[in-house]
């Protein structure tokens, strides 16, 4: 029986792990590289619903149920502002700092130790769990290690030295918070679109702001140095330029906000090839990050890491444990990857991709609706109870 796990990486699955093994009846302490918490920091995300009820066996529900809005609404238009497509799913758009914030100050409040500047460098098999190193020269010691380290993962490296990079999907990521704009649309739809040269996305919050974000293509992955120094006026002069030919608010909105985030490179993971060994596993976005296309991240981190607690209660043996969390999560999770592949690829079109995405998106949608084809993904649930068990062959 597992007693204590170490867990690399505190950010949205560290957190929820560490709450889940204590539901368990498992002991952790959390390892996060940075020598604070990121408060804050990162611009908006999307919780499903079937993340917001993977929070539920763990009372989570309720403490986020409130952040953000809802964004049960998505709007697809053109860039010559004709819409292209509205569906529905239950959803919460919410501020990834909120989101950090609660889950964090949750689990410190309910025991859980987070430990801040201990960046995980190496990890090795004992005879009795394993001993993980730290960039300061210190070490610790547990019966297994959980790398909840995101998507430059190094416990993904340390299980296996040959696991693939992450993938950059062609696009860069910017946007902020707009204030004092009037803009087209009801709060808490999600407006999607698809401009000329430049996907933009965008919501209303019930307080007037508009929360927003802009996918410029780029075909290049470019260093975080690179990035860094582009600046925020840059980025407006750039951004104004892509949505100059395009009917919407985009320009409106880019001209009242006051903070253009700085960019960063959109990933995601085809499939890591092995999620654990002996002692060490990876989940979140360590195992399998998803393009934000997916609007499903910050999901499978939280419903991975109530299924892995499950394993560890029920399965004996930590390898066996490890391999039904896998064959638990590794299908769905690889298919999520794939939708918002398949999601963010209609996002930097040419004028003949677009005239023809014009064409199909509508049908698709109405398809899809009418099948319920995605039920699959939001309407998985979590059974704490159901004992989990072990994986066949
Ligand atoms: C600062 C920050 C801001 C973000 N902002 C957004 C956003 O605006 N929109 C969006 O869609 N997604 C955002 N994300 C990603 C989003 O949180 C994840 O895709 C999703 O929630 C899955 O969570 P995760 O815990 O697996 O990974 P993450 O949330 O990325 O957390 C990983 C954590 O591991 C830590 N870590 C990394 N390497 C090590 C190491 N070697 N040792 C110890 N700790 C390590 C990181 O510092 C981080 O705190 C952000 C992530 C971070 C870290």
């Amino acid at each position: 029986m597992t007693k204590k796990a170490l867990i690399a990486g505190g950010g949205i699955a560290g957190p929820v792990t560490a709450m889940a093994l204590r539901r368990a009846g498992i002991d952790s302490e959390v390892f996060e590289a940075y020598d604070r918490g990121s408060d804050g920091v990162g611009a908006f995300l999307t919780l499903a619903v079937n993340g917001l009820e993977a929070l539920r066996p763990l009372d989570l529900h309720d403490l986020v149920g409130d952040l953000g809005m809802d964004s049960s609404r998505m709007l697809m238009l053109n860039g010559r502002g004709r819409p292209l497509a509205a569906t529905r799913q239950p959803s919460r758009t919410l501020k990834r700092a909120d989101l950090y914030r609660v889950l964090r100050d949750e689990a410190v409040r309910r025991g859980v130790r987070i430990h801040y500047g201990r960046r995980l460098t190496d990890a090795s098999i004992t005879e009795t769990g394993v001993r993980a190193a730290f960039a300061d020269g210190s070490t610790a010691e547990g019966d297994l290690l959980i790398g909840a380290d995101g998507l430059h993962s190094r416990t993904r490296a340390i299980i296996d030295a040959g696991a693939p990079r992450a993938r950059h999907v062609g696009l860069l990521n910017t946007g902020g918070f707009a204030r004092g704009v009037e803009v087209p649309g009801e709060p808490g739809t999600s407006h999607f679109v698809f401009g000329r040269r430049c996907f933009f996305g965008y919501l209303i919050h019930p307080d007037g702001e508009v929360w927003w974000f802009a996918n410029p293509p780029s075909p290049r992955e470019p260093t975080p140095e690179e990035l860094a120094a582009i600046t925020p006026a840059r980025w407006r002069a750039r951004l104004t330029e892509l949505f100059g030919d395009d009917t919407g608010p985009m320009l409106d909105i880019i001209g009242a906000t006051d903070h253009i985030m700085p960019g960063w490179n959109t990933y995601d993971f085809p499939t890591v090839p092995k999620w654990f060994n002996e002692r060490m596993v990876i989940l979140g976005d360590a195992a399998h990050a998803t393009s934000p296309s997916s609007g499903q991240g910050a999901s499978m981190a939280i419903e991975d890491a109530v299924v892995l607690a499950k394993c560890l209660r029920d399965v004996p043996g930590t390898r066996d444990a490890f391999a039904a969390f896998e064959a638990a999560r590794r299908k769905r999770v690889e298919r999520i990857v794939e939708q918002g592949r398949r999601n963010g690829s209609g996002k930097a079109q040419g004028a003949v991709g677009a005239f023809f995405r014009d064409l199909a998106l509508p049908v698709i949608m109405r398809r899809l609706d009418r099948r319920n084809a995605l039920a699959w993904m939001y309407d998985h649930r979590i059974s704490w109870n159901e004992p989990a068990s072990a994986a066949s062959g």
